[in-house]
């Protein structure tokens, strides 16, 4: 049976750099598009004769800002894949969107060329905090990209947005909140707002232009976040992610189930069972390392590789699966590994649920709503336990 994997393709072209950003994405440098595109064409090519044409299930375009290729373009890499790999009939594509770099004709050629799910990052209907976080667009424009994504006809629409912005308050995250349930999404993504190194954003806060980002006040955001989601129908299925039923992110589950995927273009990265391999940077580095000869062990593209002890999967697919609503399924770990869950991890376990962070009830281990808060906390336990059995080989 031929290997089934999600496929992330990272376009890393944007307008201007929004100043929270430290992702992978660099403004005037459109003029590469062409011969970035050419390269993701060689990179995609060269995967299908190693992995021997594997099947595709879901395609994420994601970015820097994917809505600045035009649909002939994503056509073009649409092609590429199908020509690729083995397409499932019902492969969930999803295209991130910037609002300000969207147009009616623009999504009706998205929607024209089989994407079926759109990622719109609205990030705020503040407007002041748009200029905060250095946005494009407006409120008007990311209201008016929603409306034309309706009108298109995309079965599943994603709005993202970030809380925790410094000079936000809970009123302002409620109107936030209020406005874009009025909306009636498929799928929100809230992200607690992180002061990246050396971004302005954290320049800012740290000349104290800006107040720092108050945790209590986040905590509570995210709290309010999931009551109004909540009550308004929608499953909190993943720590940050709430989606109608139906509408959960099909891509990203691959990424917290530990599934294999495949990243092409600059920067990404990709998992396959034991390797992780993360491609050069740089958009210039990236088309210069994409040549043949390519293996297994070393393909084109890679900056990094590493090879994953045991451990260190198991760890992983501890962490993220807990960050799922329906939490870490003992019985799937069992079958995958060979060992229980609560054998690997027994004092972690048994440490955790005293202090009321975690549960193994019914054959899953979930964080409580506590330990949701805490997240980060949890999954240090289960990643010291790992250092403290694992020393990477040489
Ligand atoms: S649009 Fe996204 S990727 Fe581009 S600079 Fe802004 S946050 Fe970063």
């Amino acid at each position: 049976m031929s290997l089934s994997l999600s496929l992330y393709i990272h376009i890393p072209f944007c307008r201007a750099k929004c100043h929270y950003c430290d992702f992978n994405s660099y403004p005037g440098q459109e003029r590469l598009i062409p011969r970035y595109l050419e390269a993701v064409t060689g990179e995609a090519r060269e995967w299908s004769c190693l992995l021997e044409r594997p099947s595709v299930k879901t395609i994420y375009f994601g970015g820097g800002t994917p809505t600045l290729l035009d649909p002939e373009q994503v056509g073009r890499l649409m092609d590429v894949c199908a020509g690729s790999f083995s397409l499932a009939d019902d492969a969930e594509i999803t295209v991130e969107a910037n609002p300000e770099t969207v147009s009616k004709e623009l999504l009706h050629g998205l929607r024209r060329l089989g994407v079926n799910r759109i990622s719109l990052g609205v990030q705020s209907f503040d407007g002041g905090l748009l200029k905060v976080l250095g946005r494009i667009h407006d409120v008007e424009r990311a209201l008016t990209a929603y409306r034309w994504a309706r009108e298109s006809g995309f079965p599943s629409i994603n709005l993202d947005f970030i809380y925790g912005i410094p000079g936000q308050s809970l009123e302002s995250w409620r109107r936030s909140l209020e406005t874009a349930l009025e909306l009636m999404p498929d799928h929100l993504s809230l992200y607690c707002l992180t002061l990246e190194e050396g971004t302005p954003l954290q320049r800012k806060v740290l000349q104290w232009e800006l107040e720092p980002p108050d945790p209590d006040l986040a905590a509570d955001m995210y709290l309010l976040a999931e009551e109004r989601l909540g009550q308004s129908g929608y499953l909190h299925y993943e720590l940050s992610n709430w989606a109608r039923p139906g509408h959960e992110g099909r891509h990203n589950l691959t990424y917290w189930q530990n599934q294999p995927y495949l990243g092409l273009g600059a920067g990404a990265h990709s998992y396959l069972s034991p390797r992780r391999f993360g491609n050069a940077a740089s958009i210039e580095e990236y088309i210069d390392k994409v040549s043949p000869p390519w293996t297994v062990d070393k393909p084109g593209a890679a900056a990094e590789i590493e090879v994953l002890s045991p451990i260190l999967e198991q760890a992983d697919t501890v962490i993220l699966g807990l960050r799922l609503g329906t939490g870490l399924d003992a019985g799937a770990f069992a079958r995958r590994f060979g060992v229980a869950v609560a054998a690997l991890y027994g004092p972690q376990i048994e440490e955790l649920t005293g202090l009321g962070l975690l549960t193994l009830e019914k054959g899953c281990l979930q964080l409580t709503q506590r330990g949701r808060l805490l997240g980060n906390e949890v999954f240090l336990r289960f990643l010291a336990h790992t250092n403290t059995l694992f020393t990477p080989a040489r």
